[in-house]
């Protein structure tokens, strides 16, 4: 997409892809409604949706909370979303006394299921540096004040475990179901580099 709205000629990236789709249908090798599952799984059933879900759940339900903070995997699979890569899932939550913030230190590994696909900034060299040596930086300039007595914990999700932060439930939220909740919660949240806004 150009910078005017109009879609723009493929990028050279996309055409090899195309190319190497036609080819492995043509000889065979896939199948076209495999392709389209794939596909349909990252566009529209994986993603911080999902997430919002289960942090709504946990803010509303405090048996699913407790469930969720001692078994991530489990309870995120009760909602139906399961780990695409077999991994781990642990939940950490924020208070006021603990802010709560994941990267991979080592490339990009993310909880896919409930988060969809890694934004630019997470597999960026300079942001997987300075998660871990300099934190409070990186959140300042994600916007994110951390008071100075709040401790600031930082996690470094793997092949084998992904980490993903249940935010604190921002003020004014009394009466929302967990669907009017859901929508309040971002992916940004999720990993930590942001707090949930209040609504409004
Ligand atoms: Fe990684």
């Amino acid at each position: 997409m150009s910078s005017n709205g109009i879609p723009g000629p493929d990028s050279e990236v996309a055409l090899r892809v195309k190319a190497m789709e036609s080819l492995l249908l043509e000889k065979g090798l896939v199948e076209s409604n495999a392709i389209d599952a794939l596909i349909d799984m990252f566009e529209n059933r994986l993603g911080p949706w999902n997430g919002a879900q289960v942090v709504a759940r946990a803010w509303s339900d405090p048996k699913y909370k407790a469930w969720l903070l001692k078994d991530g995997t489990d309870a995120i699979a009760d909602m139906g979303f399961e780990a695409v890569q077999g991994e781990d899932m642990v939940v950490v939550e924020n208070t006021p006394q603990v802010h709560n913030m994941v990267v991979c230190t080592l490339c990009s590994c993310f909880p896919w299921a409930t988060l969809g696909l890694p934004p630019v900034w997470y597999k960026s060299a300079p942001f997987r540096s300075r998660a871990a040596s300099d934190p409070r930086g990186v959140l300042a300039e994600f916007g994110t004040e951390i008071a100075a007595d709040t401790e600031v914990r930082v996690w470094d999700s793997n092949a084998e475990l992904r980490y993903m932060v249940l935010p604190e439930r921002p003020a004014g939220t009394d009466g929302l179901d967990t669907e009017a909740l859901a929508k309040l919660v971002t992916r940004d949240s999720m990993i930590g580099v942001t707090n949930v806004a209040p609504p409004g």
